[in-house]
């Protein structure tokens, strides 16, 4: 069994995909150009904004985001302290002082509650250099984080909201689409996101002409009207037409993907013992595209013991995430001002099962039984 079995979807979309990039090489157009013009339309109407502007990869989409919003040195910008390290590098990659927020351990994503305390203490004891610019929010394992809420702390405070939906694409809350919450939403089609193509890229999505202007002449090395006028200091950042093809081939059979995985997350829920572990909620109007099905386990089991019984069974689980941002080594300096008991409780509990689209509901029983069976004869 495979944590994220890719060949199983390739083999389903093979003659569409090799079609698709037959085409491609045989064009002799590999950068930029129609298709992925084609692609970023396909995109912006799949999520319902105006602009979808792509680029190389998820990170650079923070990056770009930032850029475009002129956030930069002496400004702050409020991020998850649970997610993976990207979220928070973009901010210190433009210069900015990323503020780690606790998480709903319910959730997994930032607390709208410790996101308003850390926000107040800021304005009242920071030290008056620094400016409070955004907050970068996390669609964690594929749930929208709660918008509702954090848009109004947003508005109160004058506050900027990046939405960070690399884990997210496809996700919803009622009928709005994740990339859509914030001023900007970024995504990442690295190949084991919910939308992943065959190598490594991204987009920013956007309902302001203006910021989507710059996020394009930003990843084209700050162009101007033409390619040689260059008016900023941009960066090389493009999407190439072959990842495009493929993007556009999964594109028509994503919608149904989504629903397959949220049956496999489902079947998951009702099979596993939540007398004993706690499975992943998801609130009430909310949709995800589950990128991960992580459950979080109690003190009395030990997570390496389980793992390493579980992967004799060749059943393979992953840790997302051991470490919470601001114990990371790069974050050193915060490390001792910080504190998120939430964020560093799940870093040590938390346990991702196999899950896809294709995975079959027999390989869903075969994991939740197997793990049933040793958590319940456990010590
Ligand atoms: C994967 C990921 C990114 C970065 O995307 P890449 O395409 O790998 O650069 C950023 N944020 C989160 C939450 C991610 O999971």
């Amino acid at each position: 069994m495979q944590f994220r079995d890719l060949k199983r979807q390739y083999n389903i979309l093979k003659e569409p995909i090799n079609k698709a990039v037959t085409e491609v090489m045989s064009s002799g157009a590999f950068v930029m150009g129609s298709k992925v013009e084609e692609l970023e339309q396909s995109l912006a109407e799949y999520v319902g904004v105006k602009h979808c502007v792509s680029c190389a990869n998820g990170t650079d989409s923070l990056y770009l985001a930032l850029r475009a919003l002129n956030i930069g040195e002496d400004d702050i910008v409020f991020v998850p302290d649970f997610t993976f390290f990207a979220t928070a590098e973009a901010v210190s990659r433009v210069g900015a002082q990323p503020v780690f927020v606790d998480v709903d351990p319910n959730t997994f994503n930032i607390s709208p509650e410790k996101l308003e305390e850390e926000i107040s203490l800021w304005e009242e004891t920071g030290d008056g250099c620094q400016d409070l610019k955004a907050i970068i929010t996390v669609d964690l394992f594929g749930q929208p984080a709660d918008y509702i809420k954090i848009q109004e702390i947003a508005k109160r405070h004058g506050l900027v909201v990046i939405e960070d939906a690399a884990q997210g694409f496809g996700s919803r809350i009622g009928e709005q689409k994740a990339c859509s919450f914030g001023t900007i939403g970024c995504t990442s089609f690295f190949p084991a996101k919910p939308l992943g193509c065959y190598g490594d890229g991204g987009a920013l999505f956007t309902n302001d002409d203006s910021l989507a202007n710059t996020c394009r002449s930003l990843r084209q090395h700050g162009k101007g009207v033409s390619k040689y006028s260059n008016e900023k200091i941009g960066l090389n950042s493009r999407l190439d037409a072959i990842q495009a093809a493929i993007l556009q081939v999964k594109l028509s059979v994503f919608d149904q993907e989504i629903v397959a995985v949220n049956h496999i997350a489902e079947l998951y829920s009702k099979l596993l013992d939540d007398s004993i572990i706690t499975i992943p909620q998801v609130q009430e109007g909310f949709h995800s595209s589950w990128a991960q099905y992580t459950i979080i386990l109690p003190d009395e089991i030990n997570r390496e013991d389980l793992q390493t019984k579980l992967q004799g069974k060749k059943i393979p689980t992953q840790i997302y995430y051991p470490t919470p941002l601001h114990l990371l080594p790069a974050y050193h300096k915060y490390a001792t001002w910080y504190k998120c008991p939430n964020s560093l409780s799940l870093c040590q509990h938390v346990l991702s099962l196999p899950i896809h689209p294709y995975l079959t509901e027999e390989e869903v029983n075969i994991v939740a039984e197997t793990i049933n069976k040793i958590i319940r004869s456990n010590g």
